[in-house]
């Protein structure tokens, strides 16, 4: 018998019809005799709803701790139909809120941090035969305020009562069957991955994959829990993210490619190359909160050097003014921006054992006549960036270069 822990997405059980057919699907699992914690999200848009509401009527600007108290509710009525579905079904079951359970947080609101999760209450109901239903994206701080974890936050409340019930596996229930090698809205040839490990579904994930939030992932991780990323409504295995990495020969050297439209790429021109000048240039920039990217620097000639780096789109204005400022107080030549480019990064921790990855890379994209404005790697990724218009382009290539194709996608579907 297994302890699994099944996470249901907003549109899983965005209407009655969804969280009927949820509660069937539940009954299946109990039948099986697994033991069955579920945790929901809000049904699909009311997270919005809520927020919209708060900011109407704050001019923009609601109180953390209030609007906390407010978007919790989403998931309070979530957990209540699902337990009414499932005892009108026969199947026992109970729900709680984060703060019943008691789901301790930090107190930073509106993208809290679990701390402690108690599992005796949960245990016990268990052991009473029910199934258990939590509320998704909640907590409770050390002074009994509600606290959320932060968009998404549902997959980490998932994760963590996964880990801290030392549960099999932590099941993820969305609209997608599983982790893709890459958009299939891009490359209609991307094929369902059967699994990927934490490290690489974090890359992934950070480079704008978006099936995860991205702190369930590292909470997965650091505490070795087994993750599935599954259909809410059809069967399927989906993808298992884990730790090991397949001993298999027909493993692909690289799991998957992602991308990002939304960065923007900003070059300072004849900066006197100086010791501490990256410091100048980049001081600023972090001050002001904007997160930085790629950063290349080139080799200096004639004492002066030039230095590029890639910030998300949203803060490019803010960027390149602070730029143009730091260009007149440290005597650079010039400032320019450019907001047509785009990352492509391919993924795998298979790179480590293989030489001539990022050859490979640079290969197919030459054949297709692409330029790479920008290299950077880690020890499981190579990125480049490139023209945005060569996006979808360069990831098809590399797709099929990478022998990432699926083998029996029909042309005529
Ligand atoms: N309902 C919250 C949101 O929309 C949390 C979640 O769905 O995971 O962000
Ligand atoms: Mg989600």
């Amino acid at each position: 018998m297994a302890l699994i822990v099944q996470k249901f997405g907003g549109t899983s059980v965005g209407s009655v019809e969804r969280i009927q057919q949820v509660a069937e699907k539940i009954k299946k699992f109990r039948e099986n005799g697994d033991d069955i914690v579920v945790v929901v999200s809000a049904m699909s848009g009311e997270t919005n709803r809520l927020i919209d509401l708060a900011k109407q009527i704050t001019n923009g600007k609601p109180v953390p701790r209030e609007l906390d108290m407010m978007v919790s509710t989403g998931e309070q009525v979530t957990i209540a139909l699902l337990a009414m579905a499932l005892i009108t079904r026969g199947v026992p079951a109970v729900s709680f809120t984060g703060n019943q359970v008691r789901i301790l947080t930090d107190s930073t609101h509106t993208k809290a941090r679990i701390l402690q999760i108690d599992a005796q209450k949960i245990g016990a109901e268990l052991k009473m035969g029910k199934v258990v239903v939590v509320a998704g994206f909640q907590g409770v701080d050390e002074h009994g305020n509600i606290t959320t974890l932060g968009r998404g936050g549902s997959d980490t409340t998932g994760v963590a009562l996964a880990a801290a019930l030392k549960a099999d596996e932590c099941q993820i229930y969305t609209d997608v069957d599983g982790v893709y090698t890459t958009d299939p809205r891009v490359v209609p040839k991307a094929r369902r991955l059967e699994r990927i490990t934490f490290e690489e579904m974090l890359e992934m994930a950070s480079l704008g994959s978006k099936v995860l939030q991205i702190r369930s992932v590292e909470f997965a991780g650091k505490y070795n829990v087994p993750l599935r990323v599954l259909h809410s409504f059809q069967e399927g295995p989906g993808t298992l993210i884990t730790l090991d990495e397949e001993e298999s020969m027909e493993q692909p050297i690289i799991s998957g490619i992602a991308f990002n439209r939304d960065e923007s790429k900003l070059t300072i021109r004849g900066v006197p190359d100086t010791p501490g000048v990256a410091f100048k240039i980049l001081g600023p920039i972090s001050a002001a909160n904007i997160e930085v990217d790629m950063i290349v620097q080139n080799v200096s000639h004639d004492n002066t050097t030039d230095f590029t780096f890639t910030v998300n789109n949203p803060d490019y204005e803010n960027a390149l003014g602070i730029l143009q400022g730091i260009a007149d107080e440290i005597g650079a030549r010039e400032v320019k921006g450019n907001v047509s480019i785009a990352k492509v990064s391919i993924v795998g921790v298979g790179m480590r054992s293989h030489a001539g990855v990022a050859s490979r890379m640079f290969e197919a994209l030459a054949k297709e006549g692409i330029n790479i404005q920008m290299i950077s790697t880690s020890e499981i990724k190579v990125s480049v960036v490139v023209e945005e218009k060569y996006l979808e382009l360069a990831v098809r290539a590399l797709h099929t270069a990478f022998e990432l194709d699926a083998p029996d996608h029909r042309q005529d579907a």
